[in-house]
């Protein structure tokens, strides 16, 4: 990549996105499932620059949808609707009805108060609404614990015994059709085995179901491939995760889902940032940029590791923390990393940013939001472009 050009054309702080290592992240998962009927749905909270849904929707992809707004973005880049799941704690009645109308392929419920509010907005539109049941499989995900969603203890899905009396009720509902089960149970899995421990304690719940006369159509375990943020942790094995899952499937005749978010997109996005100035205060060394944390929230909200690196600079390195100019001592990219002397306009890259990036970014400290660029084929294109201070006050101007 010609930082230093992309920099000059479209100023810092700005995404950087491979869209080819995007498709060949797609495409590998894609065919470790090909055994099997299965549907790749793209997690769109990951990063729902719609260049990126396009692109995705072309492969084939169909999306996870967590708001009618991530719902309306898949259809506006092209998704087919038949490829659109909705799932989410806290789906409004407005969201359910929009979701049915739209025609989308299920929408997860994740209680059984959702599945009678469903009952009654299908019943409203006179329609049958196709729906699925997020599963608690009650399995610990061994990961961040903002993060890992599949112990009793988090909010999300239902027990299996709530979720066999969800099936029950949508059996014998006029307006219901159920056609999925589902499961997630955690994000950055760089060990898949809990996804499989999960896979068949929710395929016991399938062939129980099965045996209930409920034709479910979908096997759905959620999303959370890991991928490597830091040169020692090794990304999971493709190969083991689908097998494991495909074995706990034998003799069922369902299509498989899946439903990565940063598997796709983590390590095909950049922040590429100009360095402000740096400061020393006693022994500590600071390198400021122009990226903070509102532009990139993981390392402050996670303490998430990105690899931060020097465009173009060599030299002598020593150890620093790279921080942003934003008011809260939580605004950093990186600590305790080894970095040249840098000055004012070097810039840096911090990698492996695609993924929970731009998607969770901000206008804290009245900071627009940075641009996003694609790089196809050698060429690069503005997919989103920087957002002005005029852009920032747009909606309260009027009121003043
Ligand atoms: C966030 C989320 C995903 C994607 O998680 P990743 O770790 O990015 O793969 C998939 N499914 C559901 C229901 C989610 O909430």
């Amino acid at each position: 990549m010609n930082y230093k050009q992309m920099a000059n054309e479209f100023q810092t702080p700005l995404y950087i996105y491979d869209f080819d290592a995007i498709k060949s992240r797609y495409n590998a998962l894609k065919s470790e499932f090909s055994a099997r009927k299965s549907l790749i749905c793209y997690a769109v909270k990951a990063n729902s620059n719609l260049s990126v849904l396009k692109l995705l929707a072309s492969l084939g992809a169909g999306f996870d949808c967590v708001s009618i707004g991530e719902v309306r973005r898949a259809l506006l880049a092209g998704a087919n609707p038949y490829h659109v799941i909705f799932s989410g704690v806290g789906k409004t009645d407005a969201e359910i009805k929009e979701a049915i109308e739209k025609g989308i392929l299920f929408l997860n419920v994740e209680s059984f108060g959702e599945v009678e509010r469903t009952e009654a907005i299908a019943k409203a539109l006179g329609t049958k609404a196709r729906i699925s049941v997020r599963v608690n499989p009650n399995v610990d995900a061994k990961t961040h614990p903002y993060i890992s969603t599949g112990l009793a203890k988090n909010k999300f899905g239902v027990s299996i015994d709530e979720a066999k009396r969800i099936y029950i009720f949508a059996k014998k509902s006029e307006f219901l059709e159920p056609v999925g089960i589902h499961f997630h149970i955690g994000s950055q899995l760089l060990d898949t085995s809990p996804v499989v421990e999960a896979a068949s304690i929710v395929a016991k719940l399938l062939r129980e179901l099965k045996a209930l006369d409920v034709d479910i159509k979908f096997f759905d375990i959620g999303g959370g491939v890991g991928v490597r943020y830091e040169k020692s942790e090794n990304e999971p094995s493709l190969y083991d995760y689908a097998q494991g899952v495909l074995a706990t499937l034998s003799g069922q005749d369902v299509t498989v889902v899946c439903e990565p978010g940063r598997f796709v997109v983590a390590n095909a996005g950049e922040l590429l940032v100009s360095v402000v100035g740096e400061k020393q205060n006693g022994t500590k060394r600071f390198v400021i940029t122009d990226g903070a944390m509102n532009d990139l929230i993981r390392p402050s909200l996670y303490e998430a590791f990105h690899e931060v690196v020097a465009v173009e600079k060599d030299g002598e390195t020593s150890v620093c923390d790279v921080v942003g100019p934003i008011c809260e001592s939580g605004d950093f990219l990186a600590k305790d990393v080894a970095l040249p002397n840098l000055k004012s306009g070097d810039l840096l890259v911090v990698k492996s940013a695609g993924a929970y990036g731009f998607a969770m970014s901000s206008n804290y400290n009245t900071r627009g939001r940075a641009a996003e660029v694609a790089v196809e084929d050698g060429k690069t294109r503005l997919i989103r472009r920087r957002e002005t201070f005029e852009d920032v006050v747009a909606l309260e101007r009027e009121f003043v």
